[in-house]
């Protein structure tokens, strides 16, 4: 037996039909906030991800699905999606274009990360991009998006988590003070942290070994190294999700895992899931389109990990067609009945048909299997008369109706 690969997953019905109402909800909220879709193609140049990452990021040096293609060029299966449409903004130019200025995709990602609960290998997110704007409303207004997304699909007991960090200005006098303040407890750090010190100092702060929890807890505070406009900017955003009731949590010593944040970074948490709590990651990226060879450009983006959202996710009610399953008996019938299933189809129906003769009893226990709800029965007689049997396959009750009176019967239970 051939089986998934590890750390991917076979979406099944009906569990599928919460991904396409968690879809059909972003949208429509993305939209209303003035966010046009975009999609980006799953493989890229590894280049990007290396320049638009940074090389000493997790993603970057352990997660990356990278291979050689026939040619000899690197690609790699995209591990996220802002560094690909942060691309496609440069490549075409989208940045000239206020139209295109707020994005949303949604997509698979891959990593090659352990698989454990809430963490795959092939995963989802959705998430929005605000481009050109640096003024503060376009980071709350960015988070507010998310927090409404949570409240639509009805999470429980998520708390925004928010931080800045900082700038190219005041970001390498914070690294400085941040080494000198690890150095002498250097021992009590984990290997990884220790190679960290050494080559992106500020990943530390990220490290979830509970051994290295004490010294980190005791870094200094990255808000309080802030310069005068990174600390207006922090205040500023915070003032404006104070006006908006969004509440946050300010967390002092929080980065996030790629390297082109700057200012405010933010992660939405649900104690509604395990160890895996972050169900969204944030923040701005002023200086990313740049780097992709791109004007200097401001950015706000987040991505929201859809597998963990949907475990956290209470069922909604869900939208179902009306399924008649079409069975029928005696000659010529058969004939009507395709024909039959297509007109009903063209009315809004879903019909499913049995492509082989058998008697009603034997067509209802299959109706019954198949989950339908009505089950419409055609034989010599209905023909004739052009009235076909509808029965409810829950009350078991059943009427003689014209094919337009069936439409219009079943599609009452529609939404
Ligand atoms: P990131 O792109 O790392 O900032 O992650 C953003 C969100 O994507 C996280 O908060 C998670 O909800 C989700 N996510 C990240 N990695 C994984 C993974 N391997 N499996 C499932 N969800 C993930």
């Amino acid at each position: 037996m051939i089986t998934a690969v590890k750390g991917t997953q076979d979406l099944l019905f009906p569990e599928v039909r919460r991904w396409q109402q968690l879809e059909a909800a972003a949208r429509g909220l993305f939209e209303r906030y003035g966010f046009g879709e975009i999609r980006t193609p799953l493989l890229e140049p590894t280049e990007l991800f290396v320049r638009g990452i940074g090389d000493e990021t997790d993603i970057v040096a352990k997660e990356m699905y990278t291979f050689q293609d026939r040619k000899g060029r690197s690609l790699t299966l995209r591990p996220e999606n802002t560094a690909g449409v942060a691309r496609a903004v440069v490549e075409h130019r989208l940045h000239d274009s206020p139209q295109h200025a707020r994005l949303y995709y949604i997509g698979p990602q891959f990593r090659y990360e352990r698989p454990q609960k809430g963490r795959y290998r092939q995963f989802h997110q959705m998430g929005i991009e605000i481009l050109g704007e640096g003024a503060p409303g376009a980071d709350a207004e960015g988070i507010a998006v998310a927090v409404d997304l949570l409240d639509a699909a009805g999470i429980p007991a998520a708390t925004v988590q928010l931080n800045s960090v900082g700038c190219a200005e005041c970001r390498p006098p914070y690294v400085a003070l941040l080494k000198a303040s690890l150095a002498p407890r250097v021992s009590e750090l984990c290997g990884d942290c220790r190679r960290r010190l050494e080559t992106n100092p500020l990943r530390t702060l990220d490290c979830k070994v509970p051994s290295c929890q004490p010294v980190l807890d005791a870094a200094p505070r990255l808000d309080e190294g802030l310069c005068a406009a990174c600390a207006d900017h922090h205040r500023a955003v915070r003032e404006i999700l104070d006006l908006l009731r969004i509440s946050y949590r300010v967390r002092p010593r929080m980065v996030r895992g790629l390297d082109y944040y700057v200012r405010t970074v933010f992660e939405v948490t649900s104690e509604a899931l395990g160890a895996q709590d972050a169900l969204v990651g944030g923040g701005r990226y002023d200086g990313l389109l740049r780097a992709l060879g791109g004007p200097d450009a401001a950015g706000f983006g987040w991505a929201l990990g859809m597998e963990r959202l949907l475990m956290a996710m209470p069922p909604l009610p869900g939208e179902r067609l009306p399924r008649v399953y079409l069975a029928w008996s005696g000659a010529g019938t058969y004939a009507r009945v395709l024909l039959l299933a297509r007109e009903l189809r063209a009315m809004g129906v879903a019909v499913l048909v049995e492509h082989q003769e058998r008697s009603f009893k034997s067509a209802l226990k299959r109706a019954d299997r198949l989950n339908a709800r009505w089950a419409l029965l055609v034989g010599e007689e209905e023909l004739e008369s052009e009235l076909y049997t509808l029965k409810d396959l829950a009350s078991g009750g059943q009427q003689a109706l014209a094919a337009a009176d069936v439409a219009a019967r079943v599609r009452e239970e529609a939404p």
